[in-house]
């Protein structure tokens, strides 16, 4: 009855435990959420008042489509300022949120039996987008036991005469892992030497704990600019997923039919959020550091409790705001089998909602997301530490 396209797509594995969680909290129960991918942090101050600045000058009518020049000015200009890059602004093309800039790039390049490249585990919106357009994804695994390192040679290998594109994602949802500037350089060599597309989801830019070096945008401009397509976000850097903006960053050619995709769909963003974002990228960066510097606390306090049990193995994420710790040792064949299962039975028990790793591709894992208060971190951890030990002993005499 519906388009054959939405055949093998997947609805969003989150929304079942969301659906659980919400009943529980309905019924009155004391509900922990490590599910939320978003900031819990409100939206900055200044950021605030440009939105409603806007609203009260009647700034609420259409802009041009492709984003008011002022954004894609001050999006040139932070990018120079961060990355050392220079872009103009017929390169940059304001979207709904990084997900409609990834949706631009997966309709304006991919074709029915197009192979396209990504790593897992992933965020599942960047295979069933592939899978929307009709081609196919291919999907190279990363290991926790390397701190889920993306290996160019792994990506390279997998390349056939039928790839499109490459599509990274770093720091990466849900793994909260970089991706070496080495190992971007080697994959976009290669994919410059085939006429490959590499795009890549810098959605957590600006959520990196560490000064490493992760400079992917020089790296990739140096090497293959006319075949880069850069996804960015304003959702999590300034706290703003409800405004809806992110953009891409891509050579003049294809954001001109970017600007003919959004042209024909949802034209221009909210006009609002515009100003906003606007205020968010060219004003202060000092929320942007602060906001940082409570999730970096968090990260270190949840990944200490947590891994006070030796079962619980958890990489410690160099950027985002998940932990994916490894908790197959606590699984058994008998009782609580997968993660899944380990997931509804957390939240069935402890009130505690996770999302399983089945959804990213990694059964045997957890996100936890830490975009979440200090109080709710320690009383989830407990939580947590207790269910799994109540599983340690089921395993053990299983075991027997
Ligand atoms: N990329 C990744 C890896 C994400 O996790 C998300 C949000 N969960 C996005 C892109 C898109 O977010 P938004 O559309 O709010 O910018």
């Amino acid at each position: 009855m519906f388009a054959k396209r939405l055949a093998n797509v997947s609805v969003s594995a989150t929304l079942k435990v969301a659906a659980e969680a919400e009943r529980l909290r309905r019924e009155g129960y004391d509900v922990v959420d490590f599910s939320a991918g978003e900031p819990d942090f409100p939206t900055p101050e200044h950021v605030k008042a440009a939105g409603k600045a806007a609203i009260d000058a009647n700034f609420t009518r259409y802009t041009v489509a492709p984003g008011i020049p002022e954004l894609r000015q001050a999006i040139c200009d932070r990018y120079k300022q961060d990355y050392g890059v220079d872009i103009t602004p017929p390169e940059v093309l304001i979207t709904v949120g990084g997900k409609q800039a990834l949706f631009n790039a997966a309709l304006a390049l991919f074709d029915p039996g197009d192979e396209v490249i990504t790593h897992a585990p992933y965020w599942p919106t960047i295979p069933e987008q592939v899978k929307l357009m009709g081609a196919m994804p291919v999907i190279v695994s990363t290991q926790s036991t390397d701190g889920f390192k993306v290996h160019a040679d792994a990506i390279i290998s997998a390349i056939s005469p039928r790839t499109k594109a490459i599509i990274l994602n770093s720091p990466c949802n849900p793994t909260g892992a970089l991706i070496d500037e080495e190992d971007v350089a080697a994959i976009a060599d290669a994919a410059a030497a085939r006429g490959i597309w590499v795009i890549v989801d810098l959605c957590y830019e600006r959520l990196i704990y560490e000064p490493v070096p992760h400079n992917l945008p020089r790296i990739l401009f140096d090497r293959l600019r006319d075949r880069t397509v850069i996804a960015g976000s304003a959702s999590k850097a300034y706290a703003m997923t409800g405004w809806r903006c992110g953009w891409t960053i891509a050579p003049k050619e294809l954001t001109a039919a970017f600007n003919v995709i959004q042209g024909q769909s949802t034209s221009n963003i909210t006009s609002i959020t515009q100003k906003a974002a606007l205020a968010a990228i060219s004003g202060s960066q000092a929320p942007v550091d602060a906001m940082l510097d409570e999730y970096r606390t968090r990260r270190d306090n949840i990944h200490a409790w947590l891994t006070a049990n030796p079962a619980i193995q958890c990489v410690k994420p160099s950027g985002a705001f998940y932990l994916f710790p490894d908790i197959s040792r606590l699984l058994s064949a008998d009782g609580v089998a997968t993660s899944a299962d380990f997931a509804r039975a957390l939240l069935e028990k402890e009130h505690v909602v996770v999302t399983p790793g089945e959804g990213f591709d990694a059964p045997g894992y957890l996100r936890i997301s830490y975009a979440t208060s200090m109080e709710q971190l320690r009383e989830g951890a407990t939580r947590i530490l207790r269910f799994a030990e109540s599983q340690q002993p089921a395993r053990a005499t299983a075991s027997h």
